[in-house]
Formats: C-alpha cells, sequence, structure tokens
C-alpha cells in the first residue's frame, strides 16, 4: 500500500465546501446519553480549525454506534454537535438528516468559516454497504468544486460510503490525524530506522497471525509476550499448566520460529514467567520458568528475566512498534512487565508507536502516553495497518 497521500495542506480549501468524515463515535452514558469521554471530539479539532482558518465550509460527518441503518433516537448525533460547538467556541449546525431535506438546505447555505454537521450516517444502511448512491448524496452535499477530507482514521479498514465510496466523486485526501498515522507508522513499515524491534503481545496467537506474518518480514527483532507466548512455550514441548494455549495453533508457532531462524530474525520468547493460581488479581503468584508452568497454575505476565532481556533490547533500537500487553495489566499484580516495557520506550531514542485498542489502554492507564512517538488512535484499523492491509479508507485518497 502507498502511504504517500495527499492532505489537507496539499490542497487549496479556501472558499470550497468540504465533506469531513470525523471519528466522532463516543463513549454515553446509558441511560443519560451523555458523551462519557469526549477525546475523539478533541482529536478532530485540529483539522476542522485549519478547515475553517482557511476558508472552507465544512460539513463533518461520522457515524455513532451501531444503529443498522434504522433512526435510532439515542444514538443521535446531536449532543456532539453541541460538545463540538463548545470545544471550537464558535456554532455548529446540526443537520436533522444526513443527505436528506434538511442536509441538503443546510450545506447550501452554508458559508466560508461555518461548521454543519450531519446526523449519524449509519441511520441509513447505505452507509456501511457502500452504497454508491449514498455516497454521491454525501459527495453531492459539497458541490462540483467541493473536496473530501478523511480524518477517521479508527474505519479505514472499512469500505463505506463515507470513509471511500465518497471518493469516486471527490478529490480526496486526508485530515492531520490520517496524515499522522500514514506518516508514522507507514513510514516505519515502509522505511523504518532500524533496528527495528516489533513487541507483539496480547493474548491469542490466532487474533496476531497477521501482524506476526507481516512483522517477521520487516522487523530486525521480535518480541513474544503476553498470553500468546504459551502457545509458542507448549508447541517447543513446555508445560504450560492452566496458562492461556491454542493448540490448534502450536504448529504455526513452530514455523514461525524457523522462518525467523531462516531470515535472520530475532526472535525472543519469555524464559520465565508470573504465573498465577487462579485468573484474579488478588491471585498468589510465583515466577516461574515459562516452560514450567506447574498444573494448576497459569502465566499472567513475563517474568524479572524476561523483562530485563526485553526492555534491553528496545533500549537500542531505531524504531519500536508494539502490539499487545506483555501481561494481564488489568490487574495491578501482573502489569510489571507491560509497565516495565513501557517504561522502556518512554526512555529509549527510538521512533516508539503503540497500536491495538488494549495496548493503548494500557500505555495510558499506565501513564506512559505523552512519552511515546504515536499511539495509534484506530483499535481494528491499526491492527490491519500493522499487518500490512490495504485500508480501502487509505488507499481511495489522492496520492502524493
Ligand atoms: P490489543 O487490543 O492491543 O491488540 P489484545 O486484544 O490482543 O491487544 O490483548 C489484550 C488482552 O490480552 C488484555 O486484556 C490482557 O489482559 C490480555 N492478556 C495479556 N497477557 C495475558 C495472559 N498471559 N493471559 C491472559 N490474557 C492475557
Ligand atoms: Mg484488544
Amino acid at each position: 500500500m502507498n502511504y504517500n497521500k495527499k492532505s489537507v495542506t496539499d490542497v487549496d480549501v479556501t472558499g470550497k465546501k468540504v465533506l469531513l468524515r470525523c471519528d466522532f463515535n463516543v463513549p454515553q452514558d446509558k441511560a443519560t446519553g451523555a458523551i462519557t469521554d469526549d477525546k475523539r471530539i478533541r482529536a478532530a479539532l485540529p483539522t476542522i480549525q485549519y478547515l475553517l482558518e482557511h476558508g472552507a465550509a465544512v460539513i463533518a460527518c461520522s457515524h455513532l454506534g451501531k444503529p443498522k441503518g434504522e433512526r435510532k433516537p439515542a444514538l443521535t448525533l446531536a449532543p456532539v454537535a453541541q460538545r463540538l460547538s463548545e470545544l471550537l467556541g464558535q456554532e455548529v449546525i446540526f443537520a436533522k438528516d444526513m443527505v436528506g431535506e434538511d442536509a441538503q438546505a443546510k450545506a447550501a447555505a452554508l458559508l466560508p468559516g461555518q461548521i454543519l454537521l450531519l446526523e449519524n450516517l449509519r441511520f441509513d444502511k447505505g452507509e456501511e454497504k457502500n452504497d454508491p448512491a449514498y455516497a454521491k448524496a454525501l459527495a453531492d452535499l459539497v458541490g462540483p468544486d467541493g473536496i473530501y477530507v478523511s480524518d477517521a482514521f479508527g474505519t479505514v479498514h472499512r469500505a463505506h460510503a463515507s470513509t471511500a465510496g465518497v471518493a469516486a466523486y471527490l478529490p480526496a485526501v486526508s485530515g492531520f490525524l490520517i496524515q499522522k498515522e500514514l506518516d508514522i507508522i507507514g513510514g516505519a513499515l515502509a522505511n523504518p530506522k532500524r533496528p527495528l524491534v516489533a513487541i507483539l503481545g496480547g493474548s491469542k496467537v490466532s487474533s496476531k497471525i497477521g501482524v506476526i506474518n507481516n512483522l517477521l518480514e520487516l522487523a530486525d527483532t521480535i518480541i513474544i509476550g503476553g498470553g500468546m507466548a504459551y502457545t509458542f512455550a507448549a508447541a517447543q514441548g513446555g508445560k504450560v499448566g492452566d496458562s492461556l494455549l491454542e493448540p490448534d495453533w502450536e504448529q504455526y508457532a513452530l514455523e514461525m520460529i524457523q522462518k525467523a531462524q531462516e531470515k535472520g530474525v530475532k526472535l525472543l520468547l519469555p524464559e520465565d514467567t508470573v504465573a498465577a493460581n487462579a485468573f484474579a488479581a488478588d491471585a498468589e503468584s510465583q515466577v516461574v520458568p515459562t516452560g514450567a508452568i506447574p498444573d494448576g497454575w497459569q502465566g499472567l505476565d513475563i517474568g524479572p528475566k524476561t523483562t530485563a532481556a526485553y526492555t534491553a533490547a528496545v533500549a537500542d533500537a531505531g524504531t519500536v512498534i508494539w502490539n499487545g500487553p506483555m501481561g494481564v495489566f488489568e490487574f495491578p499484580a501482573f502489569a510489571k512487565g507491560t509497565e516495565a516495557v513501557a517504561e522502556a520506550l518512554s526512555k529509549t531514542d527510538a521512533i516508539t508507536i503503540v497500536g491495538g485498542g488494549d495496548s493503548a489502554a494500557a500505555v495510558e492507564q499506565l501513564g506512559y502516553a505523552d512519552k511515546m512517538t504515536h499511539i495509534s488512535t484506530g483499535g481494528g484499523a491499526s491492527l490491519e495497518f500493522m499487518e500490512g492491509k490495504a485500508l480501502p479508507g487509505v488507499v481511495c485518497l489522492l496520492d502524493r
């Protein structure tokens, strides 16, 4: 995939109407509908402000939740319009529909420097189906001179009407959020500052096959931690007790070990493990070799020798890509390995990239978020990005 795509700064937006796809899929209080975390709205501000300051009329749009093509009042974007207006310090006009009469009238009347937010795109089945008629109707809102700006990284792995389809009708460029993801993750995949160290953890081997396969082609060192390490250990004949194990993936694990050898990629597996007598925050624990976990015990974190080896391996890295916690970081007693890796990343001079929903949450929870070069904002999208997949919402943008 070509990561070198045009962004808002590569086109003239002055006096133009811009259809801006945002990720306003915010968490809400179930009872009151109140927005419980406005991080995604704040993240969209730089692109919105740039467009408004440069004299564009912005028609913003997003999905919220899973209305499955039906108009669900609880999933209206009206509260987002309200919050966005507070953050911008200017009125956000809200359309009661997406491409209907209200949206058309308000879009037509929109002046440079003004912003309109459309109602939840997924109230229409055409959004997720990538219906060309729906995409065309969205494009028509900005008229023949309009521009499409894509800034919802969390949905670039989906070919929907507003994330990809609409690019058939309008010049398509990225906003600053997607631009940063492309520059940093794309840069690390296409032309990494070496050595490139990939740290892979999380729960299952099976959910990380694509990432392992892709990074095995690119990285100089691959570090394995988290629950997936026990499938590797069992494959090599180790005893893993009650640890997370995917027997169907043991053969694959062996093939990866062999492939790494053939390619001269250093593959680090955990030598020791913090094993617990239950999957619980207050479980009893002991440090044991990863291949000798007693019956009735399960590995919930990497052990101290492994932690030392892994933190040493990132110290002189040029680039580190991290996906998947080293242990069950949700339990403080088993967060030490993940925290030590986060700390090591915070100290290296390497470009440090964190991808994956839980990994990003772990780094934030442990207080290292502002020490990383980049924390990818899309869970599923960043995983598919690291898998090297062509993302429909990126492919559709104009090449530089
Ligand atoms: P990401 O969302 O960053 O891609 P994953 O979803 O693959 O990461 O994995 C995150 C989950 O893996 C966390 O909830 C964590 O508790 C779990 N995990 C990590 N290590 C273990 C382990 N040893 N046993 C069970 N679960 C684990
Ligand atoms: Mg996850």
